[in-house]
């Protein structure tokens, strides 16, 4: 087999067999097949796709590119339940929702990734933890996991380490937005971790790689057919992405929200989001019989401090200082903070999360390239949502800079990002659809 013809053929619009496609991921893993071949093959796919077949071939085959840990996880667990985003801005829900779960007995042991391009990434948010270690080996991944139930690390290297290359490729060849390869990047990880149920959170918007709601739907629907053919129990939530999720924006403001929503308050959107993904998290995982038993544990845990008091226990657990969960004025703060004013009186028509999210790497939240530094403490404070009303001179968002050209070019693009209307406008909704 030679790979060129493998590019020739996808480049033609034809499919590619099973072990041509294997071919291809071995090869690539191997490192005999060059980086400028992969990315002529994965433009090739974005420009043509790839059969529900070709997909799942391509799922397969980066899951097993490495180790995979599913043997000693589930020794661990009965059935291990994990979650992923597609990405968004101001999506911090995983560090919310994975101590509620833990809290109510079921065992979480997450990879998570860093910020890409506008969206936000988990790791950088617990990095504003000082110390707060997310490279573990897979011997203190599992220690920990049975130790207190909770783990929230990076990707080891040797987990679906073909995926890891690809969407690096993918990163800066243009070749993000596939929907095959975004679908085999993100099931692959699931099924190497191994487990057993997934719940996937799928962002549509556009702050989100999948701008309609066709898309993202398309996309949800290709998972959980990827998870049926090797029989996983995949949900997917189609969720809104149009303005950001819960107030904060930026890493160390996003832990802080996380933390406020853990003592029971936190913006209304971003605590309804997670009680309803937790929820599908704890029936998959069979603690609960159903969707309003599951909620009713989860607010009772946010209630009385037991989802926080396993945040916390986390955050020591790798490395990180336990007193910033008790009182985040500790965390990393920015030398300019700025509240900017309504310029008008109306309703709030858009606050576009591409262009908050944007703004937010620009201040230093985000990274350009992926060996870039970002700054922790930077970022905004929508004070809105969607179809508020607001007056003239009411707060509008508040900026985070250590930079007084950056804050004052942040303070233009986010005021950008708003537009209003004088008649009322629809709230978004929370979430479109749910596929099974
Ligand atoms: N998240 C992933 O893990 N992979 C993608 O391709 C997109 C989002």
């Amino acid at each position: 087999m030679r790979i060129v013809d493998l590019i020739e053929k996808k480049r033609d619009g034809e499919q590619l067999t099973t072990e041509e496609i294997n071919y291809f991921i071995k090869g690539f893993t191997s490192g005999e097949i060059a980086d400028y071949q992969a990315s002529a093959l994965a433009m090739a796919i974005y420009f043509r796709g790839m059969t529900p077949r070709e997909t799942a071939d391509l799922t397969m085959a980066m899951a097993h590119s490495g180790d995979t840990m599913d043997v000693w996880m589930w020794n661990i667990a009965p059935l291990i339940v994990d979650k992923h985003s597609t990405g968004g801005v101001g999506d911090k829900t995983t560090l919310v929702v994975e101590p509620l779960v833990a809290s109510l007995g079921l065992p979480v042991g997450k990879m998570s990734g860093r910020g890409l391009g506008f969206s936000g990434g988990t790791l950088d948010k617990m990095e504003s933890f000082t110390g707060y270690r997310v490279q573990l080996t897979t011997d203190e991944f599992k220690k920990q996991l049975q130790e207190i139930g909770l783990v929230l690390a990076g990707q080891t290297a040797d987990l679906a380490p073909a995926d890891g290359k690809l969407y690096a490729l993918r990163d800066v060849t243009g070749t993000v937005p596939s929907l095959p390869l975004i679908a085999s990047s993100i099931m692959s990880k699931k099924l190497a971790v191994g487990a057993h149920a997934i719940v996937l959170d799928v962002k549509v918007g556009n702050g989100a790689f999948m701008p309609t709601l066709k898309l993202a739907i398309e996309l949800g629907q290709t998972m959980v057919r990827i998870g049926k053919s090797v029989n996983r129990k995949v949900v997917a939530l189609i969720s809104d992405m149009n303005q950001p999720l819960g107030y904060a924006v930026g890493n160390a403001l996003e832990a802080r929200e996380a933390i406020e929503t853990l003592r029971g308050g936190g913006p209304q959107d971003f605590r309804e989001h997670c009680l309803h993904v937790a929820s599908y998290m704890l029936v998959l995982g069979k603690q609960f019989k159903n969707l309003k038993a599951a909620r009713k544990a989860c607010e009772k845990a946010l209630a009385d401090g037991s989802a926080l008091a396993k945040f916390r226990q986390l955050v020591v657990a790798q490395g990180g200082d336990g007193s910033q969960v008790d009182d985040p004025d500790k965390l990393p703060k920015a030398k300019f903070i700025e509240t900017v004013s309504s310029p008008k009186s109306g309703y709030i028509k858009t606050i576009s999360a591409k262009e908050i999210g944007i703004a937010s790497v620009h201040l230093g939240a985000g990274r350009a390239k992926k060996t870039d530094s970002i700054d922790l403490a930077v970022g905004f404070i929508v004070h809105h949502n969607v179809g508020d009303k607001v007056n003239r001179g009411d707060p509008l968002f508040t900026v985070h800079a250590n930079d007084e050209a950056k804050l004052a070019e942040a303070k233009v693009s986010a005021l950008a990002a708003h537009t209003f209307s004088k008649t009322k406008v629809k709230r978004l909704p929370l979430f479109y659809k749910t596929l099974t």
